[in-house]
């Protein structure tokens, strides 16, 4: 194999400001400060092209769970590329390692939920969902019921559907966004949006939303109700504890279809493979990507419950539907072994009995800090409120100045956490130990500090 010459920082930044036009990004702010190049990791730490190391309190965009540098992986993607670098799931065909790994994801998910169609990624993923519901509703001799519930500042993807799904106001107003048959409630964001509200009635409250959009489009209109068990992109937010049981109690009460997006929250995230059995939830569809994989190789799906998969198969004849990488056998490898790791090693165990309490209980200890006004987490999901008066819950004037702020600060000082407005989130990959979990309260209260410095 030949190597191409190595380029300094300044050599990669100035190709980079020429060609490279980045996901979510602000392309003259990015060309005046230059991009951070990251060349290399391990466990929890990376290392910039400038030889900085940086714990990733982000596993990379919520996604690297068993960590970085695990050979076994690169193993698994190396055999499987010799063997066979792809082939199709098209025209009656699969290759070992997808039929292996449809069924490990079956052995892990909820009972009633035994079959997974692959994709790419996670919007692909969501895609998927929005074309199975309606196909779903067409079989069942209801096609009026074709509009999707999802929620303001949620997330589920970046394509057209995805976007769509998901309510985040920035994106749908770039793209007349979302497409008809999509509509939004509000979402169980008791810091922001509480009032003066318990968070147990606020809870109550968010979730009767649902019930009275329900009632608002008719029930015989509706098809579906997509939700992420925590918001992820949208702040980390953890709903009140009254929450999904109303939810759930709404959903029994009418007939539409519940989408849990797992794309944060599966393999692991809270302490249960997925979140749907961390609150309980019994999901219809299930779409999932980053940690199916630990984010070594693109790779998503859908979970399809069996009521789902049923009416699909023994009704719908052939389903016009698929992308050229579903069930990538390089992909699909990686994510067997993926599983493997997670598993052997009792991973998703170690969140639950170890990792995830002790991070909840040292990140509840940054309360004390001035700056911040709720903590709040589950599993390894972290969330930091900043304020400028925590006994008002009152923000800092800037809309996200504080959090921009933090952010570079954190960087700067060697963390990667992330800023949704003045809410700095956290989600490190799920091998963190206790020992890394201290670095990282340290380094945040550091951060922490300069951060009220620097507003002052
Ligand atoms: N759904 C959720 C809950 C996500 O957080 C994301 C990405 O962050 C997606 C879907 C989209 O996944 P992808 O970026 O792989 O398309």
């Amino acid at each position: 194999m030949i190597q191409p010459p190595p380029l300094n920082t300044a050599e990669l930044q100035a190709m980079d400001r020429a060609h490279y036009l980045h996901p979510f990004t602000d392309h003259k702010a990015l060309g005046a400060q230059g991009t951070r190049i990251i060349e290399r990791a391990e466990g929890i730490w990376l290392w910039d092209s400038d030889g900085n190391r940086i714990l990733d309190a982000m596993a990379g965009l919520w996604c690297v769970n068993v960590g970085y540098g695990r050979t076994e992986l690169a193993e698994a993607a190396y055999r499987q590329m010799l063997e066979l670098p792809y082939y199709n799931s098209f025209f009656q065909c699969a290759n070992p390692p997808a039929v292996r790994l449809a069924s490990a994801i079956a052995d892990i998910a909820p009972a009633h939920m035994n079959r997974v169609f692959f994709a790419g990624s996670g919007s692909e993923a969501n895609d998927t969902v929005l074309r199975m519901v309606r196909r779903y509703w067409d079989l069942k001799g209801q096609p009026q019921k074709k509009t999707v519930i999802g929620r303001i500042n949620g997330y589920h993807g970046s394509t057209v559907a995805g976007a769509s799904l998901g309510g985040m106001k920035p994106m749908h107003a770039q793209g007349d966004l979302p497409i008809p048959g999509i509509v939004h409630i509000p979402q169980p964001y008791w810091f922001g949006e509480g009032g003066e509200q318990s968070p147990e009635d606020f809870g109550i409250w968010a979730a009767q939303q649902l019930e009275a959009k329900i009632l608002e489009l008719g029930v015989d209109q509706v098809a579906a109700f997509i939700a992420e068990p925590i918001q992820g992109a949208g702040g980390v937010i953890v709903p009140p504890a009254t929450y999904w049981p109303e939810v759930k109690r709404i959903l029994d009460a009418y007939e539409i279809l519940l989408v849990v997006d797992e794309v944060i929250c599966g393999f692991g995230r809270t302490g249960e493979w997925f979140g749907s059995q961390y609150y309980d939830l019994t999901p219809d569809l299930m779409p999932i990507a980053k940690g199916m994989t630990s984010g070594y190789l693109p790779m998503g799906g859908v979970i399809v419950s069996d009521r789902v998969a049923d009416t699909l198969i023994e009704e719908g004849g052939e389903f016009f539907h698929g992308y050229t990488y579903s069930g990538h056998p390089v992909a699909a490898a990686v994510g067997l072994e993926n599983l493997r790791i997670l598993r052997d090693e009792r991973i998703v165990d170690y969140v639950r009995k170890d990792a995830a309490p002790y991070l909840q209980e040292r990140i509840a200890g940054l309360i004390d800090h001035p700056l911040v006004g709720e903590v709040r987490g589950v599993g390894l999901l972290g969330a930091l409120e900043l304020v400028s008066d925590k006994t008002r819950r009152a923000r800092f004037a800037g809309d996200g100045r504080a959090g921009g702020l933090c952010r570079d600060i954190c960087v700067r000082n060697g963390l990667v956490m992330r800023a949704v407005g003045d809410t700095m989130i956290m989600s490190p990959p799920l091998i963190i130990s206790r020992a890394e979990i201290d670095q990282l309260v340290e380094l945040i209260w550091r951060c922490l500090d300069l951060t009220a410095a620097a507003l002052k």
